[in-house]
């Protein structure tokens, strides 16, 4: 089958690149001409693991192209997968302008009959305004479209694995046509599909990421009860997901959601519910809770360097996640940015990050990036493990405490072993955790 894709960040060039690897002719088309340029050359871009070699082996073969000329792509293909991005506007509302934008284009090009693909995570009723846009904008005679909701689950860091082998897919169609094509595309995923109507997986989408963000939310007010009275949330979290009509997935006590999907998804979806006279004061809560967090764990920062302005603060971790450089509401980022404020100086490092946190946070005389674990360390007054890369867990303890001036570990993410650091000479200071150094 032919298949674009408009918009080629973290999902779109996923999408491109695996629909190309199941044998699709694709086409991927972007707006940035530098990104077009280097996709072109066989360099991701992005950093997300298993992406490169896909890239390359189907460009080799002809399968893949890109371009960023939408018109070409509408040309291409008789499937148009709608995958540009869809960030936090006013109030917390999705800002659909760069849906509306394309949305715009593809009609200005359309001919004959094109399937429009909602991968971007967008509002229920999203697909009613691409429809009532192109029915506005289209010219030519014997233009026909249909308009479905195909949402994206993959997490960047293992997305080519879960676009290869999902765990279900959803399909959102109001049309027999809208169907079989979909049904066609992902013929060969051996998993359960889920075919619906286009609002329903409009919804599926958003329910299902502002439940993630709920279960973490939910163990994050765990763990400042167990601060309050005396408990261990690991523990909390263990008994509770042992029973598996609770899961023990995303039952991670630290530093809260964070990244460009979880907390613009919640706020939208409350405020999609709202529009629609609903109560989502059960998301409110999420979304207040984790907001919470930088504060708790900047608290704990605080108490442990008693005066932080002019105190060197060590972070291990920016992306928002292990396994990513994608730093878009990392909460890493926001507790750089607390203890700026706070008249800290700051020694960061992250393995993939470091590029891309620099655009938001610039190195100056209070920032500086470090290329590695321990040189970020050098010289600290305390250290914050705000990201658990894998790397920090194999740290030498005892070379980190060398380089450091004062021995405090404030491990926001749980990760290191308590007995561990402590036996290396660290006060340390973890997430709803019983603290032996009297500095809950
Ligand atoms: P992104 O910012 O990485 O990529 C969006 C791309 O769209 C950019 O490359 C941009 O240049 C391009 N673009 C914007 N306007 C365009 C236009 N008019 N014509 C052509 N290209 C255009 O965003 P992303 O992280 O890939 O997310 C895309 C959507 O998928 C969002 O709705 C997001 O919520 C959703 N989503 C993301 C993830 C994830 O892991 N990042 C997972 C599931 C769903």
């Amino acid at each position: 089958m032919n298949v674009t894709v408009i918009g080629t960040g973290y999902v779109g060039l996923v999408t491109a690149c695996c629909f190309a690897e199941h044998g699709h002719q694709v086409v991927g088309v972007d707006e940035q001409p530098d990104k077009v340029r280097r996709l072109s050359s066989g360099d991701p871009v992005i950093y997300e693991p298993g992406v490169e070699k896909l890239l390359e082996a189907n460009l080799r073969n002809g399968r893949l192209r890109f371009t960023t000329d939408i018109a070409d792509g509408v040309a291409a293909s008789e499937v148009l997968f709608l995958c540009v991005g869809t960030p936090q506007g006013d109030d917390g509302k999705a800002d659909l302008s760069q849906i509306e934008r394309v949305t715009r284009v593809i009609a200005s090009h359309l001919d004959g009959y094109r399937l429009l693909v909602e991968k971007s995570t967008v509002p229920v009723k999203t697909a009613t305004w691409i429809a009532r846009t192109l029915r506005l904008h289209t010219r030519a005679a014997g233009a026909a479209f249909d308009v479905a909701s195909n949402p994206e689950f993959t997490r960047e860091g293992t997305a080519v694995r879960d676009f290869l082998e999902p765990d279900r897919i959803v399909i959102g169609v109001d049309s027999d046509r809208a169907r079989e094509l979909l049904l066609a595309l992902y013929e060969p995923f051996d998993c359960p599909k889920v075919v619906t109507d286009v609002s329903t997986a409009e919804i599926i989408k958003h329910a299902s990421n502002s439940f993630l963000a709920l279960k973490i939310s939910y163990i994050n007010l765990m763990a400042e009860l167990c601060e309050a009275a005396g408990g261990n949330v690991e523990t909390v979290a263990q008994g509770m997901g042992l029973d598996e009509r609770i899961g023990k997935s995303f039952l991670k006590a630290g530093l809260g959601y964070g990244g460009s999907c979880f907390p613009k998804d919640v706020r939208a979806f409350i405020r999609i519910g709202q529009e629609l006279g609903v109560d989502m004061s059960v998301l409110q809560a999420v979304d207040a809770l984790n907001g919470r967090r930088i504060d708790q764990i900047a608290g704990k920062l605080q108490r442990a360097l008693w005066v932080t302005r002019d105190k060197t603060v060590a972070i291990w971790g920016l992306a928002f996640k292990p396994d990513t450089d994608d730093v878009r509401g990392a909460p890493a980022l926001a507790l750089a940015q607390r203890l700026l404020a706070d008249g800290a100086k700051l020694r960061l490092y992250d393995p993939k990050a470091l590029e891309s946190a620099q655009h938001l946070l610039p190195a100056g005389d209070r920032v500086t990036y470090c290329d590695s674990a321990l040189h970020a360390v050098e010289g600290a007054d305390a250290l914050a493990v705000a990201t658990d890369w894998p790397e920090f867990g194999q740290a030498d303890l005892a070379d980190v405490r060398r380089r450091m001036t004062t021995p405090v570990v404030v491990d926001a993410r749980n990760m290191l072993d308590p007995a561990a650091v402590r036996a290396a000479g660290f006060e340390y200071h973890s997430v709803g955790r019983p603290e032996s150094d009297g500095l809950a």
